[in-house]
């Protein structure tokens, strides 16, 4: 019997059965069932949030470190069972769904240290007996939008920082990974938070999410997702006039150079490429390699993906889990018939595989021979696909990493402080890596991209701040 979660509104759980949940490596087993949302709901839950945000606003730090120490404290200690449940809903492996978890459980120990840490500046007025102060506020009701690739660490990471700068939120999380997003909101529930401050509304992104856009009452949102929905979002926060965030696609180059280490090369290609199920917005889809290591590289993938263990994401051996839905798995297996029209070669891999239980079972592809003008290398696919590109020197692979119009993260291997310098300095792309997969950040530091990636001020770290709270300049005469 599987229990019916619902939607917290208004510090209340509500809602009739709506949508089940599928794991995607045993299509049989149904994870969960789930309340759904419409446009009432959405619109109780914004005007709970609205009424909620002048007393939390207000709130000192102690009552919001609580609460988000609390909720770090009980991810923590919950990591294996949340993270086992994170990978049967979204089919990453076991220990990317343990390790996820402990990190949301991170970013909630982070924010909590952030609420005792929030500071302004006093600076004297070009008038005499007058003061100048400078203060962050929160800026209201933030609609929050995540997608299903990481279904713990993204509402994570937009729900810690807008609750620790005084925010109160409408959480929108992706069909495809209620469970997470529910366990989540459970979590920081039984914390304290008084009622209204955040709201779940599980539902579909067309009903849900735009009764969000639309309303005049939610006064930011902070989106991550597809381009498409993307700009969908920024077209409505203009009309509004509201604050808005967008991360979106990837199309991430990852540079080998002559001098590489190639075992060093190889791990960040198939890591960066693959891990995760190429399902990873900071994967490296677009291998640039030099052309003196190019054969060796090539052979020694061949080699490496061959011993890739593909299978259930609970089993603890599998390596890469399943494709999230049939709907991802047949925009894999478009591009992949895409890139052969197109000339490239398939080197290996790209075959559905039969495995103990029905599911989106797809071995990882390799394509040599391609350019960076065809379509494999220009749309983002967000499978375990990627293309080898030919190139000549350093230079022909740092014009090719910055030819696309996206910019979210880029890599190189080389054991040349010349080369990684100049390419840190000239990727255009918002995180670099340097003999690492450009995939795999840390949690306290800035994350986002440039270009067509990403729109608006960083996530992550103490750049979170500038989303999630708006300046005030206070003048004061004392007589
Ligand atoms: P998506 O755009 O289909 O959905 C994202 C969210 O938007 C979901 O919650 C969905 O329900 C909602 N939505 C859909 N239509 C909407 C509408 N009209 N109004 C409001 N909300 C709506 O994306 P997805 O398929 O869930 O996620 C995959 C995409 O996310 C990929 O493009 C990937 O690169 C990107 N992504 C980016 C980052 C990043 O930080 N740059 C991180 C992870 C994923």
């Amino acid at each position: 019997m599987t229990v019916l979660r619902k939607n917290l509104i208004d510090g209340e759980w509500l809602g009739e059965a709506g949508s089940r949940n599928i794991n995607p490596s045993n299509t049989n087993d149904v994870v969960g069932e789930y309340a759904s949302a419409g446009p009432v709901e959405a619109k109780q839950a914004i005007a709970a949030a609205k009424a909620a945000f002048p007393a939390w606003s207000r709130s000192g730090p102690l009552a919001r470190h609580a609460v988000l120490k609390k909720t770090s404290d009980e991810i923590m200690a919950r990591k294996d069972e949340i993270g086992r449940s994170l990978a049967r809903e979204e089919g990453k492996t076991l220990a990317e769904g343990v390790g996820e978890t402990i990190r949301a459980a991170q970013i909630f120990d982070f924010f909590a240290g952030e609420t005792l840490r929030l500071s302004g500046e006093l600076v004297p007025s070009v008038r005499p007996g007058v003061g100048v102060e400078m203060t962050r506020e929160g800026v209201g009701v933030v609609g929050i939008i995540t997608p299903w690739n990481f279904p713990i660490a993204i509402p994570a990471w937009k729900i810690a920082p807008a609750l620790a700068y005084g925010n109160t939120i409408v959480f929108k999380p992706a069909e495809l990974v209620p469970e997470s997003a529910w366990t989540i909101v459970d979590i920081l529930h039984r914390a304290g938070l008084p009622k209204g401050v955040l709201n779940l509304v599980m539902g579909k992104g067309s009903v849900v999410g735009q009764a969000m856009l639309d309303s005049p009452d939610v006064t930011a949102i902070s989106f991550t997702g597809s381009v498409g929905t993307g700009k969908r979002v920024a077209a409505a926060s203009v009309e509004h006039m509201r604050k808005f965030q967008l991360e979106m696609g990837g199309k991430n180059p990852l540079v080998v150079l002559d001098d590489a280490d190639l075992g060093t090369a190889v791990d960040c290609a198939v890591n960066g490429a693959y891990f995760s199920t190429g399902q990873r917005c900071t994967a490296s889809s677009r291998l640039i390699v030099t052309e003196g290591i190019h054969d060796r590289f090539v052979d020694a993938m061949r080699d490496r993906l061959d011993k890739l263990v593909i299978g259930d994401a609970l089993d603890a051996k599998t390596q890469i889990g399943p494709v999230v839905d049939q709907t991802q798995l047949k925009q894999d297996e478009d591009y992949i018939a895409i890139g052969r029209q197109e000339g490239a070669e398939l080197a290996f891999g790209g075959d559905r595989l039969e495995r103990g239980t029905p599911g989106f079972y797809l071995q990882p592809a390799l394509f040599v021979g391609s350019t960076n003008a065809m379509r494999i290398s220009r749309e983002e696919i967000f499978g375990p696909v990627a293309n080898v590109i030919r190139v000549k020197d350093y230079d022909e692979a740092l014009a090719v990493a910055n030819d696309t119009p996206f910019g979210l993260t880029s890599g190189i291997c080389t054991t040349s402080l010349k080369h990684a310098t100049h390419f840190k300095r000239n990727s255009e792309a918002g995180m670099v890596m340097v003999n690492l997969p450009t995939a795999g950040v840390d949690f306290h530091v800035p994350f986002g991209g440039r270009k067509g990636s990403s729109y608006g001020p960083r996530e992550q770290g103490r750049y979170a701040m500038e989303f999630y709270t708006t300046v005030k300049t206070a003048y004061t005469f004392a007589g």
